[in-house]
């Protein structure tokens, strides 16, 4: 594994000049894997600058050179793809099975699916709307997009922002965050390895005060693409605000889980099991709120903690192991106080609820839990945890149960248990999130677009949709009639 040079600027990797020391660690174990000096203002400075001279030729490219570049870059990482699995299992404290399985099918899934779409970019058609003119819009690439990303998806994350903004013909400077950078970097090699022009793809890696500050106001920065949590995304909408930029913000989730009692009891229990501990819990979209219907509710209680007690925590490249650590050692003690708060506040604790025995406890490591008796109103069930924990509640009508999966400030995703078509529908419509699974929950796809509602944030990733993000739309209007004194004169002057 690279122990150095997690910046990869203008094609090539390098140490940051900012004199701040980083290590990377593996949070299941404490092992330092790679240590190097974060990137400070002139390596943003410098990353942008390589941006912007890598447009005037990147954005002229035709989309079928665009596309073929991108297959030949998902070749690339197919052909590395046991090395991206290891490597991002060990950056995240995940399960082996988890980055071999999903991190990595599903980002080289992601490439193949934009080098298709980069053939696919279009405006509305043209007519004569005026009688005397012809209008065509033009979908142009922005510029110089700097994206910032979260630690928990790292390679998923990098490529929901690089992909459709080079597959749109635009160029990237990507803020990957510092706990989690090495696979990105390997990604922007893997695209210089298929022939992606150097500074199409820049990475810097530094913290989010320096560099991502650096970067969210840096002039040459066109568009600001911001995944993360909702309080970090109201700052950094705040200062693209103040720069007129234009800014694209994935943030925080909450996402409830409900049952209703004419659902599939074990196939939720099931579902309610793998959505909340996907990726320990750290996933923007994780089942975090199960709402029962009231028939159903004790039964399912006691199905998921005896599913729970089945999970088996583990060495993260141990094929066996189901759930792995959190991110570090702060996240699982802030994961563990909220917990704390919640059983002081008079929640139940069913399962879980502690820091393992034994040597996982020396890693990040958190057992999952399932809490129950918890007030709508209260932290819990309001804020996002991050971590393997879920909290059921119970309900009586269906009006209940709509207005509960509504009544926080997040609208990332949703999902409603039923074998009734009317129901599937009403949860559908009347859920305010920016996806509605029906009888599943967690499930991605490169085609369909993943985005917020309310404090979630706005803008969408992945599909044919992301290009509204990364394109300008541009009006032409042509003249059609060649007369020099045109009919609309009249209204300015009439003076033949
Ligand atoms: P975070 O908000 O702390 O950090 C996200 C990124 O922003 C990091 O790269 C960080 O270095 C950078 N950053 C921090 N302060 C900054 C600043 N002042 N200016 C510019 N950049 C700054 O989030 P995190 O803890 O890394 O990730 C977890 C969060 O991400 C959760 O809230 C989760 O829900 C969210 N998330 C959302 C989605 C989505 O698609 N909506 C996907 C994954 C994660």
């Amino acid at each position: 594994m690279e122990t150095s040079g997690q910046q990869f600027i203008a094609g090539k990797r390098r140490s940051g000049t900012s004199g701040e020391q980083h290590s990377v660690t593996n949070p299941a174990t404490g092992e330092v894997l790679a240590t190097d000096t974060l990137a400070g203002p002139e390596d943003v400075n410098e990353a942008v600058a390589a941006a912007r001279a890598a447009f005037a030729e990147w954005s002229r490219t035709t989309p079928a050179e665009r596309s073929e570049a991108m297959l030949r870059w998902a070749d690339r990482l197919q052909a590395r793809s046991e090395e991206f699995a290891d490597t991002e299992s060990r950056i995240g404290g995940k399960p082996i099975r988890l980055t071999r399985g999903f991190d990595i099918p599903g980002s080289i899934d992601n490439v193949r699916f934009f080098a298709g779409a980069a053939r696919n970019l279009e405006g509305r058609a043209s007519a004569e709307y005026s009688g005397d003119h012809t209008s065509t819009v033009r979908r142009e690439p922005i510029g110089v997009i700097g994206s910032i990303a979260p630690w928990n998806y790292p390679l998923q994350m990098a490529a929901w922002k690089v992909l459709p903004a080079v597959a749109a013909g635009n160029t990237v400077v990507l803020k990957p965050s510092e706990l989690t950078p090495l696979t990105s970097v390997m990604f922007a090699e893997a695209a210089q390895e298929a022939g992606i022009p150097d500074g199409v793809i820049n990475i810097v890696t530094g913290s989010g005060p320096v560099a991502g500050q650096a970067l969210v106001t840096h002039p040459d920065i066109a568009m600001v693409s911001f995944t993360g949590s909702t309080a970090v995304g109201r700052q950094v909408a705040a200062q693209a605000a103040g720069l007129a930029k234009r800014v694209h913000l994935e943030l925080g989730g909450k996402a409830p889980f409900v049952v209703f009692d004419d659902a599939d009891l074990e196939a939720a229990a099931r579902g309610a099991v793998a959505g909340a501990l996907i990726n320990a819990g750290q996933d923007c979209t994780a089942a975090t709120r199960a709402y029962v219907q009231r028939p159903l509710y004790e039964a399912f209680v006691a199905r998921v903690a005896e599913l729970m007690d089945g999970v088996r925590l583990g060495p993260v490249d141990d094929p066996a192991t189901d759930m792995g650590s959190l991110i570090s050692l702060r996240q699982r003690d802030k994961v563990a106080a909220m917990v704390e708060n919640a059983r002081e506040a008079g929640a139940t604790i069913v399962r879980g609820g502690r820091i393992p025995d034994g040597p996982l406890g020396q890693g990040a490591y958190y057992e999952p839990t399932l809490i129950t008796d918890a007030a709508q109103d209260s932290a819990i069930v309001q804020q996002e945890i991050f971590g393997p924990v879920l909290v059921c509640l119970p309900f009586d009508s269906d009006n209940d149960a709509i207005r509960l999966a509504n009544d926080t400030p997040y609208g990332l995703a949703a999902s409603a248990w039923t074998s009734n078509v009317f129901r599937a529908g009403r949860a559908s419509r009347e859920i305010q999130a920016g996806c509605v699974w029906i009888n599943d929950h967690i499930p991605i796809i490169s085609e369909m677009p993943h985005g917020g509602y309310k404090a979630s944030g706005f803008g969408k990733d992945m599909s044919v949709y992301s290009f509204d993000e990364y394109t300008n739309i541009k009006h032409v209007m042509s003249e059609n009639t060649g007369e020099r004194h045109k009919s609309w004169h009249d209204v300015v002057f009439t003076s033949r």
